[in-house]
């Protein structure tokens, strides 16, 4: 049967060309980057071209990029890096787990945390972050681009407040790389984050830009690596893969049919409004990424709605996530002030350069299909049907 991956918000597939670049340096190329031995010179090489490359993607230098684990790992350096006990940050209700637990731990150990609201579209507005400041605001967190929804944040705004008072601007822009043109210079930020495995490189590598004359406390103690920033020796392979990927991406959003997802996800969306009734797309008019489509059904319920399209042969994935065994609305959708009904009833359909037409043809049908059945067996959908 043919698989459809529609859930690359979460991870995409890795470019052949980035796994190509990687191969060697598993076995061949296998040198630790610290030895100073031909092998460790060939790594630390690779290392060095993979930090331009990744620098370019964003408009950075080579010496501002911290390899790390993951995007992750890049949000909690940023955070705890900058912020100490006694200093206030600033962040968004919609930030990734990954920046938000990172505050609410700086909150546990001292630090005061502020988290800003978002409108019924998912926008924060720059007034609320200007409104925030205190005198002993450090840092400034929010995202470019929301995992669930696709909605761009007002960064250039954010970034013009945070330079004028003297604050640090930290940016998750995990969703964005790849997808859209990012600049750390036109955004303004000190600090933004990036993963390997949302941008066709493998999972386990990411990276963070720190701007020239950032101070970063390193939350990994052991050697000298990443310039005191990151200790611990270098995934290699995951570097050469992110460099690889970067320049991919590059090239990708320098190309005439760059915005073949963007034409894909709005046949798709558009198929689905037009073919199913009761649905909504929850980012409504707000700017967003151009592979994301966060839609709510009525009366469906977005985990049986992901299991039976699974079982259909699309992947995606839905507004509610597992955790202690009980599905949890989620934060985004409910910062937007969704009911955590209408989170629950959500399918985030993420798109990626490997999508096709004939992905997104098969997707919709199966999107009608699944629907259909669903409410159908729905008491809630009959009565309202009886009603209406
Ligand atoms: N930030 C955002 C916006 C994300 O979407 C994700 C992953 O979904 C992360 C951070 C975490 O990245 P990683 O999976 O590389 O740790």
């Amino acid at each position: 049967m043919l698989r459809v991956y529609l859930d690359n918000n979460a991870s995409t597939p890795v470019l052949p060309e980035v796994l190509a670049a990687m191969q060697p340096y598993f076995a061949e190329s296998f040198g630790n980057p610290s030895s100073i031995h031909q092998n460790g010179q060939t790594a630390r090489a690779a290392i060095e071209d993979a930090r331009e490359s990744v620098a370019r993607l964003i408009g950075a230098r080579g010496s501002e990029i911290v390899f790390t684990s993951g995007g992750t790992e890049a949000d909690n350096l940023a955070v705890a890096g900058i912020a100490a006990p006694g200093d206030h940050i600033i962040t968004s209700s919609i930030e990734h787990h990954a920046v938000l637990h990172a505050c609410r731990y700086a909150a546990s150990q001292g630090c005061e945390v502020t988290e800003v609201p978002v409108n019924g579209t998912g926008v924060v507005d720059p007034a609320d972050v200007r409104r925030a400041i205190r005198r002993n605001t450090r840092l400034i967190s929010v995202m470019f681009a929301n995992n669930e929804t696709g909605v761009l944040q007002p960064v250039d705004e954010i970034g013009k407040i945070a330079a004028g008072s003297g604050i640090h601007f930290h940016t998750d822009a995990v969703q964005g790389a790849g997808k859209i043109a990012l600049d750390v210079t036109k955004i303004g930020c000190s600090l933004m984050s990036l993963s390997g495995h949302k941008m066709h490189a493998p999972q386990g590598v990411g990276a963070l830009f720190v701007r020239k004359g950032t101070q970063v406390r390193a939350s990994l103690q052991g050697g000298p690596q990443e310039r005191f920033r990151r200790a611990g020796t270098e995934n290699v392979p995951g570097i050469v893969g992110l460099g690889r990927a970067a320049s991919a991406s590059r090239l990708a959003l320098s190309e005439p049919n760059g915005g073949m997802v963007e034409i894909l996800r709005n046949r798709l969306e558009q198929g689905i409004l037009n073919r199913v009734d009761g649905c909504t797309v929850n980012s409504g008019p707000a700017p967003r990424t151009p592979n994301t489509a966060s839609i709510r059904f009525d009366c469906i319920d977005g985990e049986a709605m992901v299991i039976a399209l699974d079982l259909q042969g699309v992947a995606a994935s839905s507004g509610a996530a597992c955790s202690s065994g009980a599905t949890k609305p989620s934060h985004v959708l409910t910062a937007m002030g969704l009911t955590p009904a209408q989170a629950r009833s959500t399918i985030r359909f993420s798109l990626g350069r490997q999508t096709t037409e004939a992905d997104i043809d098969f997707a919709l049908d199966a999107v009608i299909v699944t629907v259909a059945r669903l409410r159908a067996l729905s008491p809630r959908y009959s009565a309202e049907m009886v009603r209406s």
